[in-house]
């Protein structure tokens, strides 16, 4: 990256105001280089009292707006992202080692997008129909806010995580606290400003700080009526046992293992490009990717040799940003974690390296992208969630058993099958027991369309009018009236 260097802000927002953390300071890292950006404090327990109260005094104003209101604010959050867009771009790749050409042309866009999207869709909510369901009496339907709701994200894609909960959230009336990952506050940040200006004081609020402390703080608060995650399950079981305590509503999202069922009719060269592509963004760190294939028996050979030789083409830690095609892991906790996976599935006798399978010897936390053959359904590699850039194969013979193989895991996320013929990729996606299910294609999302998952994914929706429903209650008044008239 050359160039002035990139201003990284510190301040949290707590009340309209931006102020520093009074906790711990946490050293944020470049995970390209291991080197050490900033330090950020998180904040103290009084303050994140303080910032729970300000989000409740400023409920009572701002559930009250119209939504036309809240789509001006919100379009006004999108106008400025649009504009910082190389900065926020930048930052996004300083801190979780993104391509910066992705980050700018994926993340960002992105990112706006999700603000456009609840903009609108806030301002055209259908619903059921008021009427006489008793003779008079008249009943109508209202969908209203819920209150404060405490956001808590991930690391994989900041931003977009963030807009992806402070969007609808937003749209939907409530107020919020948001806490990003303790790795990567970076362009949350740089945003404060931008949402302190636009937006009337405690409406959001902004804190920094780890899931153990400023994280169960939020979520066992009660004044805190919704805690939205999205995170790992056991931090998912965490915040269920926290909430039930004041039987807050819970939004989850929570990891995946998407299976991918390759038919003897596939086209094989859209199959190799998809993996190359989908298996391996942003370093397999993404709760869609491609990563678990069930290749029938008489396309398997050819899709190993054929996807071995293109995942040994992805380019990484270059010099030039514009050559590399994914980025490290997010840390040396996370790539060893990758790594001891991978030793253990290459441990079993059957499980062949096709390529990669070693931590890379240069700078930074990056893992070779990966790709293992002869894995079994029951290998702990074809089971659980590796993060990382590691896609495993599986042979399978009949289709009805590779779609019983695909439904056999915790994980109910994504999925997708690809064939030429529709009949048969229709039958498999109405038997897949995935939030999403891709027909020769994978990764794909659309503003307008849910995401989110099933089994130990979570619940909830993101995006689309479903996830303005998640952020807001279905509300009946009836009104008795007589029939006189
Ligand atoms: P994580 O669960 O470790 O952390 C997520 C967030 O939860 C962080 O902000 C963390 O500080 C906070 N947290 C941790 N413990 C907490 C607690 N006890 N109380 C309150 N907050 C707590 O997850 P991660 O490592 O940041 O992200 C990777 C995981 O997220 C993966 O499992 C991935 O699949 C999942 N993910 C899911 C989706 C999806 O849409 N389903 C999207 C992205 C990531």
């Amino acid at each position: 990256m050359s160039g002035a260097p990139t201003p990284l802000l510190t301040a949290l927002l707590i009340d309209g105001e931006l102020v520093q953390g009074q906790g711990l300071g946490e050293p944020i890292i470049n995970p390209a280089s291991g080197e050490v950006l900033t330090q950020i404090a998180e904040a103290s327990s009084e303050q994140v009292e303080s910032a729970i109260v300000a989000a409740h005094r400023a409920f009572a104003g701002w559930s009250r707006t119209t939504p036309q209101q809240r789509s001006n604010i919100l379009l006004g959050i999108a106008d400025a992202i649009e504009k910082q867009a190389d900065y926020l771009a930048r930052l996004e790749s300083l801190n979780c080692g993104t391509p910066l050409h992705l980050a700018r042309q994926d993340d960002l866009s992105a990112t706006v997008d999700v603000f456009r999207f609840f903009a609108g869709a806030v301002r055209c909510q259908t619903g059921q129909l008021s009427g006489e369901y008793l003779p008079g009496y008249t009943s109508m339907v209202r969908r209203d806010p819920i209150g404060v709701v405490a956001s808590i994200a991930p690391w994989n894609y900041p931003l977009m995580m963030a807009a992806w909960k402070i969007a609808p959230a937003l749209a939907a009336g409530n107020t919020l606290v948001f806490k990003p990952s303790e790795h990567t506050p970076l362009s949350i940040l740089a945003l404060a400003p931008v949402l302190k200006d636009l937006l009337p004081r405690g409406v959001i609020n902004i804190l920094c700080g780890g899931g153990e402390g400023v994280g169960s703080h939020l979520v066992s608060h009660p004044k805190v009526r919704m805690v939205s995650l999205t995170g790992d399950i056991v931090t998912g079981q965490k915040i269920l046992q926290a909430a039930s305590k004041t039987l807050k509503r819970t939004h989850l999202e929570l990891g995946g293992k998407a299976p991918v069922i390759v038919c003897n009719d596939a086209d094989l060269q859209a199959v190799v490009e998809g993996v190359r592509a989908y298996g391996y963004y942003n370093a397999g760190q993404d709760c869609t990717a491609a990563c678990r294939i069930y290749a029938q028996a008489g396309i398997h050979d050819k899709l190993v040799a054929d996807l071995g030789a293109a995942v040994s083409s992805l380019r990484f830690a270059g010099k030039r940003d514009a050559d590399n095609e994914l980025g490290p892991l997010i840390s040396t906790r996370q790539r060893d974690r990758v790594a001891s996976f991978v030793e253990r599935a290459l441990g079993q006798p059957h499980i062949e390296r096709v390529t990669g399978a070693a931590v890379h010897s240069g700078a930074g936390f990056y893992y070779q992208p990966t790709l293992l053959a002869g894995c079994k359904q029951n290998d702990e590699i074809v089971q659980r969630e590796v993060f990382g850039p590691v896609v495993t194969v599986t042979r399978f013979d009949e289709l009805e058993q590779a779609v019983d193989w695909a439904n056999d895991s915790e994980y109910g996320l994504a999925s997708s099958v690809w064939t030429q013929n529709l009949d048969k990729a229709m039958q498999v996606a109405s038997r897949l027991q995935y939030g999403c299910t891709w027909i020769n294609s994978h990764f794909m999302l659309a503003s307008e369309m849910p995401h989110g998952g099933l089994k130990r994914s979570g619940y909830g929706k993101d995006l689309s009018s479903d996830s303005l429903q998640d952020y807001s209650v279905v509300r009946h008044i009836m009104a008795r009236h007589g029939q006189h008239l």
